[in-house]
């Protein structure tokens, strides 16, 4: 194995891991893309990777310089780590209701935070806004610049999916894939994945948590939403530049009370302690395989590390005051062998 030159280096080149339970239930081969590998746990590592190389190419981010970025954490811990590595500053506007483990990995990372009332889009003061008009301030004052990185409408986070995400899958899987599917956030990974794989054959499914607008308007045209979902990092609700020419070959809505006994069955049953995004994926990863039929080739992403949400997803407080399933192994103490 070759020695990663710098943290940049390090993201990418994830393995692709057999999902047991999920493949036996279908009769096809479920694998799992697994990003929570990444250097900062999660699938965004790529996304702001590249997102950081196009400004620095295009002469916008300069040396010394800023990123602002509004985000769910994710693109955030990414941004920050790899600006650390490259000597830029990091300043992320975070919806006060994302996970304190992402917060407090944000800090560690150098971030500096702005924490927003979690507001809709179409309201001013959505974080995405916020952050945007905080570049537009800071590019005035900082002595070295600031950008926006833009995830959302930024297409070079799709790119990074079009040029490593998608490439890694077919060579991983020597091109004996029929399927992948995933859901939304800034839509970049399914996009861009669904750009390297269907001219080759694949069909790219796109699954939505419950509360999300992109299964309505992919079935109906219209976005409606309906619901809602404890998994950070997605629930789209309008077409970004990202999903701009992105057609579905399936789409399907999947609710927490499905997608979480995904999540901790892979746990306790085959060591994988992942986010509420991934058991949304795995649930499509199954629905889709069950359209399909046994046999085939069916890849989902992991997308980031369980540990984010030891708060939410696995305190069993929190689950039973949002009525959400709770396996009776969680929370219990440490064993008393005296
Ligand atoms: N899962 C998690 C945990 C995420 O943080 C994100 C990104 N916000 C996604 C999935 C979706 O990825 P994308 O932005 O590429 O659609």
């Amino acid at each position: 194995m070759r020695i990663a030159q710098d943290l940049a280096d390090a993201v990418g080149n994830t393995p692709l891991i057999r999902l047991r339970k999920a493949s036996e239930e279908t009769g096809c081969e479920i694998l799992g893309k697994a990003e929570f590998l990444n250097p900062g746990q999660s699938v965004k590592d790529r996304a702001a990777l590249y997102i950081i190389r196009d400004a620095i190419a295009r002469g916008t981010l300069k040396p010394g310089g800023t990123i602002v970025e509004g985000t769910a954490g994710n693109t955030g811990i990414g941004l920050a780590l790899v600006g650390a590595s490259m000597g830029f500053r990091t300043v992320i506007v975070i919806p006060e209701t994302q996970s304190e483990e992402k917060k407090d990995m944000l800090r560690l990372a150098g971030a500096e935070l702005v924490q927003v009332p979690a507001k809709p889009y179409r309201n001013p003061n959505n974080f995405v806004h916020y952050s945007r008009r905080l570049a537009e301030e800071l590019a005035k004052t900082e002595p070295n610049g600031a950008i926006w990185a833009n995830q959302f409408d930024n297409v070079a986070n799709r790119q990074a999916h079009v040029e490593t995400t998608g490439p890694e899958i077919w060579e991983q899987t020597g091109g004996k894939v029929d399927g992948f599917i995933c859901a939304a956030g800034s839509g970049g990974t399914v996009a861009g994945i669904a750009m390297a794989l269907q001219p080759k054959g694949v069909k790219v499914g796109l699954v939505d948590p419950e509360g999300a607008g992109l299964y309505s308007f992919y079935t109906t045209g219209e976005i409606s939403t309906e619901g809602g979902s404890i998994a950070e990092g997605i629930g789209q609700v309008r077409i970004t530049k990202n999903l701009e020419g992105f057609t579905p070959d399936f789409v399907t809505r999947v609710p927490d009370t499905e997608a979480l006994p995904i999540v901790f069955d892979l746990l306790r049953e085959e060591g994988l302690c992942m986010g509420g995004s991934t058991g949304i994926n795995i649930a499509g990863a199954i629905r889709m395989a069950k359209e399909m039929g046994p046999g085939h080739t069916i890849v989902t992403v992991l997308c980031d590390y369980g540990t984010r949400y030891q708060s939410k997803l696995f305190n069993p407080a929190f689950l039973k005051e949002k009525d959400l399933p709770c396996p009776d192994w969680l929370g219990k103490g440490d064993a008393d062998l005296a």
